[in-house]
């Protein structure tokens, strides 16, 4: 089959669903998984003949090799796969509780270990992969009291470079993705005010759309040449 099939993981809403909508648009095939969000996965499903939805929780072993048969059972190949459900945290650092590191590890970075480590067997057999991590600005320069979050973005920043050394050879292609802030519910607890205030601190003074994010999904599937690279989108909010 010539059309290319694609994992999204998180695409019920925000930033993977902008993800799934221009894959779909751009002729990809899309499974986009989602958690508990069931009605706005099923309102992207009946927006697109190209998109099936699947509902797993991403942070469970056994939930992840179910959502990746099922793609395997009717297409018989990965070729994208969009590490992209991810959970915030906010707390002082001595106030975490191993309950909220548990949490916010295992919906982030363990989560993209195991969709990777599921899909893997088919892309080193066809020696053919895209893997993208949605990953944060936050684990590339650290966050107050976002410190889990931020760790959970830098072990995924981590990966994806060693795992672009490891699987270059077998063609497969690794890359993160860091936004700074987009527009999504995942910021709906932030107030006009703090919002403009942080415009004010964004070079491109605005702040970025889940679309922003989806144009360079598309880019770094269609390019050839770029793996292990940390692509932060962020308005120049943290030029480093
Ligand atoms: P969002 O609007 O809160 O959406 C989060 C998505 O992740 C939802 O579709 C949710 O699905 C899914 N999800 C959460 N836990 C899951 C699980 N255990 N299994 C499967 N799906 C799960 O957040 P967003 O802003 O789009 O964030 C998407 C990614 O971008 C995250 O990794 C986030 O850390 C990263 N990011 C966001 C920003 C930002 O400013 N928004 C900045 C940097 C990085 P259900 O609702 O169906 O459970």
């Amino acid at each position: 089959m010539s059309q290319k099939i694609a994992i999204v993981t998180g695409a019920s809403r925000g930033i993977g669903r902008a993800i799934a909508k221009n894959l779909a648009k751009n002729d990809y095939i899309v499974i986009a998984n989602y958690n508990k969000s069931e009605k706005e996965a099923l309102e992207l499903k009946n927006e697109f003949n190209n998109i099936h939805i699947f509902k797993a929780d991403v942070s469970k072993r056994e939930e992840v090799k179910q959502l990746v048969e099922y793609t395997l059972n009717k297409y018989k190949k990965i070729d994208i796969l969009v590490n992209n459900a991810g959970i915030d945290s906010q707390q002082l650092f001595q106030d975490i509780t191993d309950e909220d590191w548990q949490n916010v590890i295992n919906t982030n970075l363990y989560s993209a270990f195991c969709v990777t480590q599921e899909v893997l067997p088919n892309m080193l057999h066809n020696k053919n992969g895209c893997i993208i991590n949605i990953s944060s600005i936050w684990g590339l320069v650290g966050s107050s009291c976002e410190s889990i979050y931020s760790i959970s973005k830098a072990g995924i920043d981590a990966m994806t470079k060693s795992l672009a050394k490891e699987l270059g050879p077998s063609n497969i292609r690794v890359n993160s993705i860091a936004p700074g802030f987009i527009d999504t519910d995942m910021n709906k607890k932030y107030s006009i005010d703090d919002i403009n205030n942080i415009k004010h601190d964004i070079p491109l003074q605005k702040i970025g759309k889940p679309e922003d994010i989806a144009k360079c999904v598309k880019w770094l599937v269609e390019d050839e040449f770029t793996t292990g690279q940390v692509i932060a989108i962020d308005g120049g909010w943290q030029i480093h």
